[in-house]
């Protein structure tokens, strides 16, 4: 057995939710971890997020379950709706019962509060060191260790790294260096005041309008004092992956033919952030030597299934069951994390292409969706989500005897 105090420190590249969840789950394992973020402040966008029970039971194996959910909206139910004659589509309660069915609540956050619970929790432990303004641009490794040079030529020495680098991960550049599928649907982000937001739409769910080639969502946020807004449509422009201001007379000329109580959405906002979104294609190995890639730098996703930050922290938390597992030794819990997790994430990125597909259906497209789950009820449903929800600490490796 290895002691994780008598090694290096590990470092992790990347301080957003899934670097954050991984020192935490490092630190359990008895590490110190140097967390190297590029931007000058660790801290994350202002928008909303949608979290299953699978991201709380993430959160309570990593120890802070209880600041999370302190900072969370518990949603009655999550309802589609068409977009074009309000037809419901579907509606699944995540009320009590759901959340004994799976053991945590659906829950709607905003990303700086889940990011603000990961941080405190990692700085509690007084195990991580954190260096800001600090980009990874070269990786080196021997038997033993990993080396990372930053943008000034400073190198920093570690047992392992882990590339949570996010979509555009450079670790994933050096050891893949694989293209990115970008899809040319672009979404527009903001996050309205109550005292903004339609009355008639303020409900205490998680809410989808979905229409030909398009679609919007919002939910309340900090106690249903805010409202997250967002709205998806397929670009009539080349797009190039990234992150832009946004522009209200763009956002505006999309969404004709929308019912008025939808489109209503898209005039709230007084500023929008504008995301043209990419995915890749899922990959079998994430792990080189010591090195290891977790959360969109392992498996860049559409948001469809609202699963990107949720398969983040199980990447984080499988990782740290794989060092116990294996008593610290690296080579073999990179590999046992790497088999546990490639084909359950990769089963998120292709749900993912294919509930756009369905979200955005048009003409015949449209009536089979519209018809899909009718008369479905929550049993059913959740029978249908458990391979999803039911994941928790327990179960998390399983999948690492298959593979
Ligand atoms: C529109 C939209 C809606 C979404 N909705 C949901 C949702 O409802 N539920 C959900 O679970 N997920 C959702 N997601 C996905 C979720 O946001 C991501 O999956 C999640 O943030 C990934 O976290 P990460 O830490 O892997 O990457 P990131 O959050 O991208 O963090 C990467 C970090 O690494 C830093 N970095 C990058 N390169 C370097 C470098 N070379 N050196 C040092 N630091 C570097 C970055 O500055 C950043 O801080 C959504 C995504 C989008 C785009």
């Amino acid at each position: 057995m290895q002691t994780a105090s008598s090694q290096l420190p590990v470092i992790v590249a990347g301080g957003g939710i899934g670097g954050l969840a991984a020192a935490l789950a490092l630190v359990r394992q008895g590490f110190h971890v140097v967390v190297l973020e590029q931007a000058p402040e660790i801290g994350e966008i202002g928008a909303g997020i949608q979290l299953g029970p699978n991201a709380f039971h993430a959160f309570d194996a990593l120890g802070i379950g209880d600041k999370a959910r302190a900072r969370a909206v518990y949603t009655d139910y999550m309802v589609m709706h068409d977009a074009i004659d309000e037809y419901r589509v579907g509606l699944i309660p995540t009320d009590e019962k759901f959340r004994q069915r799976f053991g945590n609540p659906y829950a709607v956050i905003h990303r700086a509060d889940v990011h603000r619970s990961l941080l405190e929790g990692a700085q509690e432990t007084g195990r991580v060191e954190f260096h800001t303004h600090t980009r990874v641009e070269r990786i080196e490794q021997d038997e033993h260790s990993v080396t990372v040079w930053d943008q000034n030529g400073k190198a920093f020495k570690g047992t392992a790294l882990i590339g949570a680098d996010g979509v555009k991960s450079v670790v994933r550049e050096q050891f893949v260096g694989d293209p990115a599928r970008v899809t040319g649907h672009v979404v527009y982000r903001a996050v309205v005041e109550k005292k903004d937001f339609p009355v008639d739409l303020q409900w205490n769910a998680a809410a989808i309008w979905v229409g030909p080639h398009c679609h919007l969502v919002h939910y309340p946020l900090r106690g249903g004092e805010q409202y997250n807004v967002v709205v998806t449509f397929h670009s009539r422009q080349q797009e190039e992956w990234g992150v832009t201001e946004g522009s209200k007379e763009e956002v505006q000329s999309y969404f004709q033919g929308i019912c008025p109580k939808a489109r209503q959405l898209i005039d709230l906002p007084k500023s929008w952030k504008r995301w043209a979104t990419a995915d890749r294609e899922p990959i079998g190995q994430w792990t080189y030597g010591r090195v290891t890639l977790l959360g969109d730098a392992a498996h860049p996703t559409t948001q469809y299934m609202a699963q990107g930050a949720c398969m983040a922290m199980e990447d984080a938390v499988t990782l740290g069951e794989a060092l116990r597992t294996h008593q610290n030794d690296w080579p073999k819990a990179l590999d046992m994390y790497q088999r546990a997790r490639v084909a359950r994430t990769a089963r998120i990125v292709l749900s993912s292409r294919e509930m756009g597909r369905i979200y955005h259906a048009k003409g015949v497209e449209r009536l089979v969706r519209n018809d899909l789950w009718r008369g479905r009820n929550a049993e059913r449903f959740y029978d249908a989500m458990e391979w999803l929800y039911g994941w928790n600490v327990g179960n998390c490796l399983q999948a690492a005897q298959h593979a």
